[in-house]
């Protein structure tokens, strides 16, 4: 997989009070303080943290769960963030 085949929505960088390890990030609303609302895309793209990174995020949960698995997971947890969820155990959001 060259890229996670993410569509831009913005839904997970709108909903990091779904779990505490993005605390830093959030404005106070769950919103990312480097969300830009506008455009919907992360205003530090290229320098966001492993975190925020699916593909680097994976060395997190590297001992407990297939790469393929993992992708299958972040990407269902993708869906649900759009409709106000999350239920992925290896997903951050
Ligand atoms: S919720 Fe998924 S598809 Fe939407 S911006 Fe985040 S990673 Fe991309
Ligand atoms: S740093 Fe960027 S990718 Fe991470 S939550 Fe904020 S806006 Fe989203």
């Amino acid at each position: 997989m060259k890229e996670f085949p993410c569509e831009r929505c913005g839904a997970c960088c709108r909903n990091l009070d779904k779990n505490d390890v993005y605390n830093d990030l959030n404005r106070g609303d769950g919103i990312c303080k480097y969300f830009d609302e506008v455009t919907r895309l992360c205003s530090l793209y290229a320098t966001r943290p492993d975190k925020c990174n699916v593909k680097k995020g994976y060395q997190y949960f590297k001992e407990v769960v297939t790469f393929t698995e993992y992708i299958k997971c972040n990407l269902k947890s993708c869906e649900e963030l759009k409709r106000g969820s999350n239920s992925c155990q290896y997903h951050f959001y």
